[in-house]
């Protein structure tokens, strides 16, 4: 799919250069005109974990892909000499997105642990008014991940959620998309948590500084502690080829 936006190859991912202004109002557009998007927020560990896969980085390629964090800025400026021109991440441009939407704009929420996208939902209809037209916790179909689109075709949505983490979720996106029904189909990581309170997002210090991910890990030790060392190292080691290749 050719992009909208200007892009920077990063780890073989066509990464949009492009402001969480632009973005929006680029959904936004997609929206009404009902044209299928897809959307990941790609940060270093999605990249890392794809290159991995049979399919690569080139399972994003219909995809708009947004820069999340600091690790796309720092491998950014490595081969492109630049940092992105913004950090345009999920947490922070979804529920930006839905306040801008339509408040006819029906919203499915697919994943986390079973209750936390009824909850999720329910702050999200409170805070900005849209149509809930339905939710489905990310473990029930886990034998069959196709099972889900049913329901969420028959919910008639306009903007899906996917909260199946990464790269579950963007694979899933990848498969099935098309076969929403819907507009836009986004991925969000850990949103729904975040907007549950189940896990509590860093203080706004905290996240302007750029030590989220810092945050994270330290609630989360034993999950995400080898994706932000072993893996960012594996991740800056791909950067510094790929910057080598392209000298
Ligand atoms: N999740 C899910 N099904 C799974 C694995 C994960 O619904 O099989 C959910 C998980 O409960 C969480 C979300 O995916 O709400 C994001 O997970 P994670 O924090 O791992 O996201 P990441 O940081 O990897 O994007």
């Amino acid at each position: 799919m050719a992009s909208f936006f200007p892009t920077r190859d990063i780890l073989g991912a066509k990464i949009a250069i492009c402001t969480s202004d632009a973005a929006i109002a680029f959904l936004l557009g997609e929206l009404a005109a009902r044209r299928l998007t897809r959307v990941a927020f790609s940060n270093a560990n999605l990249l890392t974990v794809l290159t991995g896969t049979p399919e690569g980085t080139r399972l994003l390629d219909d995809f708009l892909v947004l820069n999340d964090g600091v690790g796309l800025d720092v491998a950014s400026k490595l081969i492109y000499g630049a940092p992105f021109p913004d950090n345009p991440h999920g947490t922070d441009l979804t529920p930006a997105l839905l306040a801008a939407a339509p408040k006819s704009t029906r919203l499915f929420l697919f994943g986390a642990r079973p209750g936390i996208a009824d909850k999720a939902a329910s702050v999200l209809a409170q805070r900005f008014g849209l149509a809930i037209c339905g939710t489905r916790d990310g473990y029930a179909d886990a034998g069959d991940p196709a099972r889900p689109v049913a329901t969420i075709r028959a919910a008639k949505a306009d903007i899906v959620l996917v909260a199946l983490g990464n790269p579950r979720q963007e694979q899933w996106m990848a498969r099935h998309g098309a076969e929403l029904g819907a507009p836009l189909v986004i991925g969000v990581g850990a949103l729904f948590d975040f907007l549950a309170g189940v896990v509590p997002r860093a203080p706004l210090l905290v996240q302007r500084i750029r030590l989220e991910w810092l945050w994270r890990v330290a609630h989360e030790p034993r999950r995400l502690g080898k994706r932000y060392t072993i893996d960012f190292a594996r991740f800056l080691w791909l950067v510094l080829q790929q910057r080598r290749s392209k000298r």
